[in-house]
């Protein structure tokens, strides 16, 4: 079924560029790497954990450590 067909009339795309960049984990200050996420306690330094909602979540071994949920202000 064309679902598309109404989408077609413009020839240009517009691209979004994806939020989640890989260089957004880290932010460099000056000679200082500083990590915007944590690192997997099992994993190592090395493996980063895919930060999610209320809760962070390592992907190569399943860890996942919630994050903890500060009084509403
Ligand atoms: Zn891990």
């Amino acid at each position: 079924m064309p679902k598309k067909a109404k989408e077609r009339k413009g020839k240009k795309v517009k691209k979004k560029h994806p939020k989640h960049l890989k260089s957004t984990l880290y932010e460099v200050k000056g000679d200082v790497v500083e990590r915007k996420r944590r690192s997997c306690p099992k994993c190592g330094p090395g493996i980063l954990m895919a930060e999610h909602k209320d809760r962070l979540n390592c992907g190569k071994c399943g860890y996942t450590e919630f994050k903890e949920k500060k009084g509403s202000e």
